[in-house]
């Protein structure tokens, strides 16, 4: 499949994906609603999702839909994490052989993650580019298929599953808050929303530490960005030289362009816990920390913020969390 994924691939994804996938709960936040003066805010919460995050969906569809003989071949990925993790979920649910090719700066927690679903874990290189040419070699050499984390038309109708369940429950959403990094959550979902709802209002939000998407936006071509550390570690990256997918999709369906800080991430992931009592990664708190910071108008309005993982070191996490607890408990 070499065209722009359709709504009509997003549906046949949905059916695909059942068996991998559950359709998370979508609940209310009466706090931020009114705080921002919207008629509502939602949550879709993927950080329930199985493995932890959305990239499930897009890895079910992709390794679901090879031929047997692809199948027998064994898929092989390169991750910062949540992506490894799934397509190692799928693999092994479907008793396909799985590689995932980390770099020496993917977490170790994320590794053995990747380890206990029983891929086989190839930890080579100081950067994503590095892990990535490690990734080409080992594709090569041992006839695996490639499953790329988000520039590929099954990946992106996969992550498009969240806008059917969405939009079948709320089907009035004025609003989508939508995290930004390789582009195939963003793409998949804005396209499946659009084509459903055209008036629907798209926003990404990006972090400041490693705005990729945006800069390749402004030049009109994939750019490469500094790679710095953030609390939002599924969001670092860039988008691939090769693009051919999610920077015209992206292009094509986002209305407005959201970036948040290091400090907001944190806002957001505590607001999470204190008001609703759930563990989010920072990657996860993006949309919610804008909307903590105001940095988005949505008096009236009717929105629905993704919440896209929960995969985050327990130790890391009680640090950001407690240090924001006030002393009186
Ligand atoms: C991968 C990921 C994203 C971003 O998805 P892209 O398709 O790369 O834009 C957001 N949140 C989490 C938790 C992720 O794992």
């Amino acid at each position: 499949m070499d065209a722009l994924p359709s709504l009509h691939d997003v549906y046949r994804a949905h059916a695909r994906i059942q068996a991998m996938a559950v359709c998370t709960p979508l609940v209310h936040s009466a706090p931020l609603a009114d705080r921002n003066g919207a008629r509502s805010v939602h949550l879709k919460l993927e950080c329930l999702q199985n493995t932890g995050a959305f990239k499930v969906r897009g890895a079910a569809n992709k390794i679901l839909s090879l031929s047997a003989e692809e199948k027998k071949r064994g898929v092989i990925t390169f991750s910062t994490g949540n992506h490894g993790k799934a397509v190692a979920y799928v693999a092994g649910q479907t008793g396909v052989r799985a590689i995932v090719c980390l770099s020496e700066h993917v977490a170790s927690y994320r590794a053995e993650a990747i380890r206990r679903l029983g891929a086989e874990v190839s930890v080579k290189g100081k950067s994503q580019d590095e892990a990535e040419k490690n990734y080409h070699d080992l594709a090569g050499s041992e006839g695996l298929v490639p499953v790329v984390p988000f520039d590929d038309p099954m990946i992106i109708a996969g992550q498009g599953t969240l806008s059917l369940e969405i939009l079948s429950k709320l089907p009035d959403t004025d609003v989508l808050l939508i995290q930004l990094s390789g582009g195939g959550l963003l793409a998949g979902i804005a396209l499946a929303a659009k084509s459903i709802h055209p008036r629907i209002h798209i926003v990404g939000v990006s972090i400041e530490r490693s705005p990729a998407m945006l800069e390749s936006l402004k030049e009109g071509r994939p750019v490469q960005v500094e790679e710095k550390d953030s609390i939002a570690d599924s969001l670092l990256g860039g988008i691939g030289f090769d693009n051919r997918y999610t920077l015209p999709l992206v292009e094509k369906y986002t209305d407005e362009h959201l970036l948040v800080s290091e400090e907001e991430i944190k806002d957001g992931m505590f607001y999470m816990f204190d008001q609703h009592r759930l563990i989010v990664e920072g990657a996860a708190a993006v949309g919610v920390g804008a909307l903590l910071s105001r940095k988005i108008d949505v008096a009236g309005k009717r929105v629905v913020s993704l919440i896209s993982g929960n995969n985050i070191h327990s130790g890391e996490y009680l640090d950001i969390v407690g240090g924001r607890l006030p002393s009186e408990g």
